[in-house]
């Protein structure tokens, strides 16, 4: 068989929309590391690029389980599952905090800059790394959410005016990205169905 006939074709989920109460839910650990969990990852990460972000928690596509997905570079995608982390000094980091669940809102925050993190990769193994400035940074915002925490629920009352008329404005923006990205895949899909007709066809000759 051919491998476009086998890959697995990602779908685009729905973000929830801060103060969404479903981004506030408990998440439970991830206990099995199969096909299903690897297909999530790639729905995690095609959803997050569609957007344009470099970070997204599977509570925010309203799945309640401790699993983050980065890729603040293009060619380093990273996958944490189950994590625990560990500030490792008193420094800090600096950044524009923004959100794809509160998407056009950004605010200045820091946060720890060296973290160790205890973590399991998508096949289960055990991992403990040190992550440093910006990619420590966006690692904490997105464990966050896996607390039910997301980066805005603090601010004061008045600002929420302000936050809602950020998203009101960016959202449909955001949903534009994401359908299109959406008929591409569905586009794609649609072939590796007719792929593997073919080949199971071609098999029963
Ligand atoms: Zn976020």
């Amino acid at each position: 068989m051919t491998e476009r006939s086998t890959a697995y074709v990602p779908r685009i989920k729905e973000v929830l929309v801060w103060p969404d109460p479903k981004l506030k839910r408990e998440t439970e650990r991830v206990a099995v590391f199969d096909e299903q969990l690897q297909e999530l990852v790639a729905d995690m990460f095609a959803t997050m690029g569609a957007m344009e972000g470099v970070g997204l928690a599977a509570p925010q596509i309203g799945v309640s389980q401790m699993l983050i997905v980065l890729r603040i570079e293009p060619e380093k995608p990273i996958i944490i599952i189950n994590p625990t982390i560990t500030v490792l000094d008193e420094e800090e980091y600096e950044w524009e905090e923004g959100c794809l669940s509160v998407p056009g809102y950004f605010k200045k925050n820091k946060r720890p800059k060296n973290i160790a993190v205890r973590f399991q990769d998508v096949e289960g193994n055990e991992q403990h790394v040190h992550f440093s400035g910006l990619y420590a940074f966006a690692i904490q915002h997105e464990v966050d959410h896996l607390n039910g925490r997301c980066f805005v629920d603090g601010m004061a009352r008045w600002r929420w005016p302000h936050i809602k008329k950020k998203i009101r404005k960016q959202q449909p923006l955001n949903r534009q990205k994401a359908e299109a990205v959406r008929v591409e895949l569905d586009k794609k899909r649609a072939m590796t169905e007719l792929y593997k007709q073919s080949d199971e066809g071609k098999a029963q000759q």
